[in-house]
């Protein structure tokens, strides 16, 4: 017969398992926690959205729209998007539910999203994120609350050490033009030294020659004109307002005024938190103030900032997690012992004690699968404990073995 062959997974995506996955987890029950402590509104949202609202929102020319995002037609003929990050559909969402009557609205969540990128360390097809935004909200308060949040979450994971919050202003509108402008100029000028893809930048999408990664185009990106000659009184004012709402927090910020994001839709506001422990992919945290991208959908101008964090190098930075295993591991040997032992982890489960147990194999078998998973207790449940209504309950750590009546089994292994 011939040999099937298995599936391979799809370049770039992660099946994520044991330690990693403790570390995925551990990263979004913080967020979960720490976004109420906020008042972040937790919000599920669709995996696909029509084509346009990324294409309109991003701006067509940004790499994601152009090169990275997963479009396909269904069988109805229309153009969807597996959603490569998730304002695009939150400004989507506020807009088809009339959220407007809840402004300003302060929504998070987490999921996975999709780029075709070159797959590597800490970069996937399939990656998630943790996402908060605040809508409706114009006031410099809102980026320092929402930067307390990213700040607060960080600590919480014992990672903010080594990891910095560079912020930089792209100022409002007119700002943003005038530099822009500067900005053309000064690559016109060494037009002929930039690399092929900013050269291409030049004509697109200027802004974002600052950012750039190859080596033969940082001499002129570092000599580029800052944005701080350009910025009208009323976005330095702002700026100010953001830095000292910072300080009063105590939430240390260095200024990289060669910071510009990656999608059109950024104003005033613009910030990434980076550390040099994952090397290239050093950006865990990013996000700004994007007043105009509600109205590039077709709604009413509505300011809102927000930010969106890498899960996996979240995780990656975390310290090694310690394995806890369950409080019991039963083990039923004989008749009627399997059902007793069921019926006494239903109980136990109830008050909160984890308990699993080891269904097969002698007595040696089934110790070195409590072992193995880690149990605090293993519980030995034979005919004659049984029949005499007491369970022999063994502490692994201490090796003490005692004999507990069954109606004090809860008691005995509470968490003290
Ligand atoms: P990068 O410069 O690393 O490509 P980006 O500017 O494209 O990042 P954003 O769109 O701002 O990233 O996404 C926010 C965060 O999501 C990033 O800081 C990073 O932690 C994570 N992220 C982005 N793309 C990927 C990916 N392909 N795989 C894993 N994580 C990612
Ligand atoms: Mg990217």
């Amino acid at each position: 017969m011939a040999k099937i062959q298995t599936p391979q997974p799809v370049r770039g995506t992660q099946d994520i398992f044991g330690e990693d996955q403790e570390r995925f987890s551990h990263v979004v029950e913080t967020f979960e926690r720490v976004r109420r402590l906020y008042g972040f509104k937790g919000v599920e949202m669709p995996v696909f959205e029509p084509t346009a609202v990324f294409a309109r929102s991003l701006g067509e020319t940004t790499d994601v729209v152009s090169k990275e995002m997963y479009s396909f037609e269904d069988r109805g003929g229309d153009s969807l998007t597996l959603r490569p990050e998730f304002t695009a559909g939150i400004s989507r969402a506020f807009l088809s539910n009339g959220w407007q009557q809840h402004v300003p609205l302060k929504l998070s969540t987490h999921g996975p999203l999709f780029r075709y990128e070159r797959p590597q360390k800490g970069r996937y097809r399939q990656f998630h994120q943790l996402d908060a935004e605040i809508i409706g909200a114009g006031e410099a308060a809102a980026d320092v609350e929402l930067l307390c949040f990213a700040d607060q979450l960080l600590h919480e994971l014992g990672i903010a050490d080594g990891v910095t919050l560079q912020l930089n202003t792209l100022g409002d509108a007119e700002s943003r033009d005038a530099w822009r402008d500067a900005l053309v100029e000064h690559f016109q000028a060494h037009k002929a030294d930039l690399s092929k893809d900013s050269q291409d930048r030049l004509e697109r999408n200027p802004l974002r020659i600052l950012d750039s990664k190859e080596r033969q185009d940082r001499p002129i990106a570092d000599s580029a004109p800052d944005i701080d000659a350009y910025l009208s009184s009323e976005a330095s004012g702002f700026f100010a307002q953001v830095t000292e709402g910072l300080d009063a927090c105590g939430v240390s910020w260095t200024r990289d005024s060669r910071l510009v994001r990656g999608l059109d839709y950024y104003r005033h506001t613009a910030f990434e938190f980076v550390t040099d422990r994952l090397g290239a992919q050093g950006t865990v945290l990013a996000g700004g103030r994007y007043d105009g991208l509600i109205e590039s959908l077709g709604g009413p101008a509505t300011p809102a900032v927000g930010w969106a964090a890498g899960i996996e190098r979240l995780g990656m930075l975390l310290e090694e997690p310690k394995s806890i295993g369950p409080d019991a591991v039963f083990v039923p040997l004989g008749e009627g012992c399997e059902a007793a032992a069921q019926r006494l982890m239903n109980e136990l489960r109830r008050a909160n004690i984890s308990c699993e147990m080891a269904y097969k194999g002698n007595m040696k078998k089934r110790m070195q699968k409590a072992n193995a998973v880690g149990a605090a207790h293993v519980v030995i449940i034979g005919e004659n404990e049984l029949a005499n209504g007491v369970a022999a309950v063994k502490n692994l750590e201490t090796g003490d073995q005692r004999e507990i009546v069954l109606t004090g089994l809860v008691a005995a292994l509470a968490k003290k």
